[in-house]
């Protein structure tokens, strides 16, 4: 029988000497905001925590990545000289403390990445999965649902089959003229033309994109709309309603035909207490590289799946946000699907080893310690002035 010496349990801390971020500029995918964005806009930005023991751990957070950096300044005092391996313990201290500095905004989204980061860096120091380290893996692999723009009925065809012939069987269509064209023939024709696109037995969603700016609105046209996903098998009807008409989104998810999701914009595990309990969706969305990272993302998983709400991520916006997600949704017994936006740079084109589908249109999720991918520096260099700072040891 193998024996485990006690004394070889404990592990000795690895302290934080540095945490740096880069913005990602120049091939952020299309939007379909009402204001687009532009290539010199930073949405997107990568973190690196380097340690003591040479251990360096990967986040990522959907922001501008000038803010991450000033935010790092402001947190630089609280987490340097941190024990690296206590996740937990380190994000909710810089929650704590700065709680008086605009809770929820730029500071919220900087500690997800370094959340992120420090899970990575307690998995690769203990040699397990993330997803082990959050308490067990209910399944090794997951679909992915590709996240695609709406444009005019007869481009969906365009739009969906490059990545249905590439083996996707689950798609999410959402944003542009959608409701913004206040066209109701118009949102219905978009629908058919891509049912008919992605066939009859794909997974098909639907994103109304209600937080962007001046969403036109309110829950008539939703409960319609929802009406209308009905009659086209629709899995589910995305940000419906303007992101703080939690009265609405109730009373849209008792009468809709289709289940309701949303809450991709929400930040902080407090946050989302009033959703939960009071009923406002069927499906939620957090965004781990906005709400406060893994630490705090687990925290709502399992409250919504203690009131019956399924949790499927938001955390596309970069390899190691659909990274963190897939550790996530390895954690969690109803996580069947994770998003995963098509043709983005940022997601295909930073790793050493970029995610494949497998023939089931399946990625498998990585074993290998901590979040088990790796970035590519040259190709991290392509979109970001100087990738340095995050290797740099
Ligand atoms: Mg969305």
């Amino acid at each position: 029988m193998q024996t485990i010496s006690l004394s070889n349990i404990s592990h000795p801390p690895i302290k934080i000497r540095a945490i740096r971020a880069v913005p990602l500029f120049g091939e952020s995918p299309k939007g379909g905001w009402s204001v687009e964005i532009k290539p010199e806009d930073s949405i997107h930005a990568l973190i690196a925590v380097h340690t003591d023991a040479g251990i360096t751990g990967y986040g990522s957070v959907f922001t501008d990545g000038r803010l991450v950096q000033a935010g790092l300044q402001v947190l630089e005092p609280l987490f340097m000289g941190e024990n690296a391996l206590e996740p937990e313990r380190v994000t909710e201290k810089l929650h704590q403390n700065t709680f008086w500095m605009g809770r929820g905004g730029t500071l919220t989204h900087t500690i997800s990445g370094i959340d992120i980061a420090l899970w990575d860096i307690l998995g690769k120091a203990t040699r397990m999965p993330v997803g082990r380290l959050l308490g067990g893996r209910y399944r090794s692999r997951v679909q992915p649902y590709c996240s695609l723009l709406m444009e005019q009925p007869e481009r969906m065809s365009d739009v969906i089959t490059p990545y249905r012939e590439q083996g996707f069987k689950a798609f999410k269509i959402g944003w542009g003229p959608f409701g913004r064209a206040m066209d109701a023939k118009l949102d219905r024709e978009i629908i058919r033309a891509a049912r008919e696109a992605a066939g009859p037995d794909a997974k098909l969603f639907v994103d109304a994109g209600a937080s962007d700016a001046h969403w036109p609105h309110g829950l008539k046209w939703a409960m319609r709309t929802a009406d209308m996903l009905g009659e086209y098998n629709i899995g589910w009807f995305e940000e419906a309603l303007k992101p703080d008409a939690i009265d609405d989104f109730c009373h849209l998810r008792r009468v809709s035909p289709v289940p309701i999701a949303g809450g991709e914009v929400l930040t902080r595990r407090q946050a989302f207490l009033p959703w939960l309990t009071r009923g406002a969706f069927d499906i939620v969305q957090p965004d781990v590289t906005k709400v406060g990272g893994i630490s705090e993302q687990r925290r709502i998983a399992w409250l919504a799946h203690d009131f019956g709400v399924k949790y499927i991520g938001h955390g596309w916006n970069t390899a190691l946000g659909v990274a963190a997600d897939l550790q996530l949704a390895s954690a969690f017994p109803d996580t069947d699907l994770v998003e995963f936006i098509g043709g983005s740079p940022y997601v295909d084109g930073i790793l050493r080893n970029p995610f494949t589908l497998d023939a089931d249109g399946y990625l498998t999720i990585p074993d290998q310690p901590g979040l088990g991918v790796e970035l590519d520096p040259e190709k991290v260099g392509q979109y970001t002035p100087d990738a340095s700072p995050l290797f740099a040891d």
